[in-house]
């Protein structure tokens, strides 16, 4: 037999420590990159340095746990393979092979271990987090630097709650000035949020699109604080209506574009298909009003609200499309089959 590795040891002390100071460093890092004339390189360290130093203290939470040091361990290192081994009589056992290896569990696992022990924490938002950080690594930070301010702003709650109440530490007493930094960017998030909602209440935008509204997000930095632009308001026009020239002004980075555009494009990508898959699609063009917001299976348009006269075959049930409008509604199917009985009548 092999000789066995001693199982690694962490250091909880130390794995808290760590955490605090990736944090600090995170903040730091963003607080370089996003004044202007700041350092937009420093935008993927702050992201790195963030999502490195909130898996930290999840783990130390995790290794705290738990009372004995080497359940703690057993609970952060990568457990060895399970592998299936022949019983020797047409069976078979699964046995764990090796020891447990020197890296530390990830975000999934991290979950899993959450779960067991029923911690809460926000998913979505730390997801986001390694998604940011998986794309900012390809792109170029400058153009995600309004999407990296986003997600700081974002993450303080998350973690305000996770300090408060599963640590039962003040966040502001272990962070120090990384902390207020963090509250200060976070307040003015939620304030410039709110006076963009409020500044679009008077452009009349169509109720059914206002949810893509909100993602929505500045095609030069990523920021989703996007106010309309003073210009469109002072002429009047209105979202629904001029929707050709109404604009939106980026409060994160100063950029103007047309609103519309970027509303469709976050409703199409999140109904984004791959046809290679098989999927089908689930928007297209409405009929009606031409912009791509006509939801096939809701059998209407978000942006002008338009309906089908015809939503069933009668014959069949089976739903209709835009395309089976003219057949008096039947499907493609039996009107064909209609017809031609018609024909040869
Ligand atoms: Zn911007
Ligand atoms: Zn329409
Ligand atoms: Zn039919």
């Amino acid at each position: 037999m092999a000789p066995q590795r001693p199982m690694p040891r962490l250091d909880a002390a130390k794995l808290r420590e760590n955490a605090l100071t990736s944090i600090r460093l995170g903040v730091e890092d963003f607080e370089r990159c996003r004044h202007p004339g700041g350092d937009p390189a420093r935008a993927l360290s702050a992201i790195r340095n963030l999502f490195a130093g909130v898996l930290l203290l999840f783990k130390y939470k995790i290794a705290t746990c738990v009372d004995d040091p080497a359940d703690a361990d057993a609970l952060i290192f990568n457990p060895p393979e399970v592998l299936p081994h022949s019983d020797g009589d047409g069976g078979i056992e699964w046995v764990p092979v090796g020891k447990f290896k020197s890296t530390t569990i990830d975000v999934v696992t991290i979950q899993k271990r959450f779960e067991a022990f029923e911690i809460d924490v926000d998913w979505a938002v730390i997801e986001k987090l390694q998604a940011c950080r998986n794309h900012l690594e390809h792109l170029h930070p400058a153009h995600t630097l309004g999407e990296v301010a986003d997600f700081v702003a974002e993450l303080f709650p998350v973690l305000r709650d996770f300090i408060q109440t599963e640590l039962e530490e003040s966040p502001a007493a272990i962070l120090g000035d990384a902390w207020q930094l963090m509250l200060l960017h976070h307040n003015f998030f939620v304030d410039t949020t709110k006076r963009c909602e409020d500044a679009w209440s008077d452009a009349c935008v169509p109720e059914g699109m206002e949810p893509w509204l909100e993602e929505s997000k500045c095609p030069e930095c990523g920021s989703t604080l996007l106010a309309p632009a003073q210009e469109s308001l002072d002429a009047g026009d209105t979202v629904e209506h001029n929707d050709d020239r109404f604009k939106a002004t980026c409060i994160a980075c100063g950029y103007t574009a047309l609103i519309a555009p970027l509303m469709v494009d976050a409703l199409q990508q999140a109904h984004s298909y791959d046809p290679r898959d098989g999927d089908e699609p689930t928007l297209e063009d409405c009929n009606q009003c031409g912009r791509g917001a006509f939801l096939i299976h809701e059998q209407s348009c978000l942006w002008c609200s338009a309906e089908l006269e015809y939503t069933e075959c009668k014959i069949c049930e089976e739903s209709l499309g835009q395309d089976d409008q003219d057949n008096g509604g039947l499907c493609s199917y039996h009107a064909y089959s209609y017809e031609k009985f018609m024909r040869e009548d």
